[in-house]
C-alpha cells in the first residue's frame, strides 16, 4: 500500500505526545501507541493515512463529533488536530479491547457475551439516537470489547448529525457492508434510528450464529442450527433486520428488550440478575452533570467507575431484586425488621453517583525587586543582559504541595559592580577606634592612698587594628569593591480545599465511607472544561482568589472521589418512606421504621427486668 513510504518512523513527538509503536491500521487511520508527555497517560494516536477530501472529512467529523457525545459505550476522542507534519490526528484513550471482527474470526460468541454486548452497543445507539447522531456504520470491526464484555462503540466517521459535510456524492458502493441496510444512502437527511437497528440485528446475528448475515431480503437461516435453545431469537432478530424501515423496533433499547425476553431462558441459566439491564418504568438513571461534562476527558478508572454504577443500577432497578435485596438485608441482624422486601411498594427508584472533590492547590509569591548593596564576591560580573522577568526566574523544585518559608533570591542579570566609596578600592581604612595612632586610651582602677578606689586613663595598644594603624574596610568586607544587586522575597503556600455534590438530604455518614477515588491528576485550573461543572468550579473560583498581584497557583491537583446511591421512595405500613442503598455494597440506610419494633421493644423489657434484678440483689 503506498501509505506505507509515508509513514512516521517512531519514537516521533506530536505535540504533547511521543508515538511509539504502530498497533495497526483502519480504514482511514494509522493507529500508534503513544504517551501523554505531561501527564505520562499512555493514549492511542490515530493519524490520518488518506488524503484526499473525502477521507480528510470523514476524519474531521469523527473527531467532532466524539467530542460532543459522552456515553461510557462510546469510544471517547481526547484530542484531535492538525499537525504541519505529520497531518490530522486523533486521540483515544489506551483500552484494554480487541476488535469485535477479532473475536468473530474464531467462530460465535457465547450467547451470554452476545447479549451483554448487545445490550451496551443498543445503550450507546440510543443515546447517539437522543443527540440526532446515526452511526451508519455498525459493524464488527467498529466494535471494540473487552475484558468482562465491556463493549465500546467506534469510528463515527459516516455519521449523519446536523453537523455532517455532504458525503452524497461519494460512491456509496464502497461504504456498504454486510451489515448496512439495504435503504442505506449517505445522502443528507435521510438517515434514522432504523439504519443503526438494522445493522444491530445484523451484528447480532453475526455473534450468535458466527456467520455473517445474507443479503438483505434473503431467507435467514435460523440460530437453532447452532443451539436451539437459541431458536426464540429468530423472530427478534428478522424484526430487526426487516427489509421495511418501519417494520423494524422503534429503538435499539427495544430491541434488546425483546431479544433478552426471547432468551430468557438461557440468562437465568447462565447467571443470576445481574445480568437483566430491564428497567422498571418507575426506575432512573441520572448522569451528574460531572459525568457529561468530563467523561471523554478523564481517565479509564472514572469510566470504568462510571461503567459499573450503571450496570449496578441496572441490576437494583427491578422490584424483584430489590424484594431480594431488602429480605438478605433482613437476615443481616436481630433487630432489623422481617422479610423487609414484602412489606414495601417501591414507588420511585432513581439512582446516580455523588462525588466528593478536592483541590490541592501550591501559591507561590514573589515580592516587587528590592535594591540591596553587598560586598563583591570574586564570581561577581557585570550583567550583560538585561534582567528577566521576576515570573521568569527559576526557582528551586520543591516536593510538590509543600509550604517554604520566605526566602530570598537574587534576581539574575541585576548586578552593577562599583569601586568601594569608604575605601575607594584599597580594602583598608584607617583604623576608626585609634584614628591611626595605633594607640587608645584605656581606663583602669586604682588605689589611692587614703584607701578610696578612682580610675584613670592610659594609653594602650589599640586592640582593633593591634598597632597595625589600619583595619579592613566595613563597607566592602575588604573585597575593594561593591555590588548593587536586585533581589526578591519568595514563600511557597499549600492549601486545600474541598467540595462535594449536594448531600444535603442524604446519608452522608454511609456515602463517605464508601467513596473510592476516581480522578486524581495534575490540572490547570485556568482551563475552561473545568468550570463547566459547578463544585469543581466553585473550588477554582475560591482557589484563584486567594491569588494575586504577588501570588500565583503554580501547581493544583484535583482529587476526585464517587460513590453511588439508590434512592427508593417506598410504602412501607401504607405510609411514604425514603430508603438508600449506598455503595457497591448496597448498603440500606433510612428510618426508624426498618427496626424490627417487637424485638426492640422485648429487648427493653429484658434490659429493664435485668437492671431491676440486680437492683432488687445490692438492696437486699
Ligand atoms: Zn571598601
Ligand atoms: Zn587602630
Amino acid at each position: 500500500m503506498s501509505s506505507s513510504s509515508s509513514n512516521p518512523t517512531p519514537p516521533l513527538e506530536l505535540r504533547n505526545y511521543r508515538l511509539s509503536e504502530q498497533l495497526h491500521q483502519e480504514e482511514l487511520a494509522t493507529v500508534y501507541r503513544a504517551n501523554h508527555l505531561t501527564l505520562d497517560r499512555p493514549v492511542q494516536m490515530h493519524l490520518l493515512r488518506r488524503h484526499d477530501w473525502i477521507s480528510v472529512s470523514r476524519f474531521q467529523l469523527a473527531a467532532r463529533l466524539a467530542a460532543h457525545v459522552s456515553h461510557p459505550n462510546v469510544v471517547p476522542v481526547i484530542d484531535a488536530g492538525h499537525d504541519e507534519t505529520l497531518g490530522d490526528y486523533l486521540v483515544t484513550p489506551q483500552l484494554d479491547a480487541q476488535p469485535l471482527s477479532t473475536l468473530l474470526a474464531a467462530g460465535p460468541l457465547p450467547a451470554m457475551l452476545a447479549i451483554r454486548v448487545t445490550t451496551q452497543l443498543a445503550a450507546a445507539l440510543d443515546y447517539l439516537h437522543s443527540q440526532q447522531v446515526f452511526h451508519r456504520d455498525v459493524q464488527p470491526a467498529n466494535l471494540l470489547v473487552g475484558e468482562e464484555g465491556v463493549t465500546y462503540l467506534a469510528n463515527l466517521s459516516l455519521a449523519a448529525s446536523p453537523d455532517t459535510p455532504d458525503l452524497s456524492s461519494i460512491d456509496e458502493a464502497d461504504y456498504l457492508t454486510p451489515y448496512s441496510a439495504p435503504e442505506q444512502k449517505l445522502a443528507q437527511g435521510e438517515a434514522g434510528a432504523a439504519l443503526d437497528i438494522y445493522s444491530l440485528g445484523a451484528v447480532v446475528y453475526h455473534m450468535l450464529s458466527g456467520e455473517v448475515p445474507p443479503a438483505p431480503g434473503g431467507d435467514l437461516p435460523s440460530l437453532a442450527r447452532r443451539d436451539p435453545g437459541l431458536a426464540p431469537a429468530d423472530r427478534v432478530v428478522a424484526r430487526m433486520l426487516a427489509p421495511q424501515p418501519g417494520m423494524r423496533f422503534p429503538t435499539a433499547g427495544a430491541a434488546v428488550a425483546a431479544l433478552r425476553q426471547a432468551l430468557r431462558d438461557q440468562i437465568d441459566h447462565a447467571t443470576t440478575d445481574m445480568e437483566e439491564s430491564r428497567w422498571e418504568a418507575s426506575a432512573e438513571w441520572l448522569e451528574n452533570p460531572f459525568e457529561t461534562a468530563l467523561s471523554a476527558t478523564l481517565d479509564d478508572r472514572f469510566r470504568d467507575f462510571v461503567g459499573r454504577s450503571r450496570t449496578r443500577a441496572d441490576e437494583l432497578h427491578r422490584r424483584d431484586v430489590i424484594r431480594r435485596q431488602l429480605n438478605r438485608w433482613s437476615h443481616g441482624g436481630f433487630f432489623r425488621r422481617r422479610a423487609l422486601g414484602q412489606l414495601i411498594t417501591p414507588e420511585q427508584i432513581v439512582s446516580y453517583n455523588v462525588y466528593f472533590y478536592e483541590l490541592r492547590t501550591l501559591y507561590e509569591t514573589r515580592t516587587p525587586p528590592e535594591t540591596r548593596t553587598r560586598p563583591q564576591q570574586p564570581e561577581d560580573r557585570d550583567a550583560l543582559q538585561r534582567p528577566p522577568d521576576l515570573w521568569a526566574v527559576m526557582l528551586p523544585d520543591g516536593d510538590n504541595f509543600v509550604s517554604v518559608e520566605e526566602r530570598t533570591e537574587p534576581l539574575p542579570n541585576s548586578i552593577q559592580m562599583e569601586n568601594c566609596s569608604e575605601c575607594r578600592g584599597n580594602k583598608y581604612i584607617t583604623c576608626k577606634d585609634c584614628q591611626g595612632t595605633g594607640l587608645v586610651s584605656q581606663v583602669r582602677k586604682v588605689s589611692n592612698p587614703d584607701l578610696t578606689t578612682g580610675k584613670e586613663a592610659v594609653p594602650g595598644f589599640c586592640p582593633t587594628c593591634r598597632g597595625s594603624l589600619r583595619q579592613q574596610c566595613p563597607r566592602c568586607k575588604g573585597a575593594g569593591g561593591v555590588v548593587e544587586e536586585q533581589f526578591f522575597r519568595w514563600s511557597r503556600r499549600a492549601k486545600i480545599f474541598e467540595n462535594t455534590d449536594d448531600v444535603d438530604d442524604l446519608p452522608a455518614l454511609a456515602l463517605k465511607k464508601r467513596r473510592q477515588d476516581v480522578f486524581s491528576g495534575p490540572i490547570d485550573p485556568y482551563e475552561g472544561r473545568w468550570h463547566s461543572v459547578a463544585p469543581v468550579a466553585e473550588l477554582l473560583r475560591t482557589a484563584i482568589q486567594e491569588a494575586g498581584k504577588d501570588t500565583r497557583i503554580i501547581a493544583a491537583q484535583l482529587h476526585i472521589q464517587g460513590v453511588p446511591i439508590t434512592e427508593m421512595d417506598v410504602l412501607l405500613d401504607e405510609k411514604p418512606h425514603r430508603l438508600y442503598l449506598v455503595g457497591f455494597d448496597k448498603q440500606l440506610t433510612g428510618d426508624w421504621s426498618l427496626l424490627n419494633s417487637e424485638r426492640v421493644v422485648l429487648a427493653v423489657l429484658v434490659a429493664l427486668l435485668a437492671l431491676l434484678l440486680i437492683l432488687a440483689l445490692v438492696l437486699s
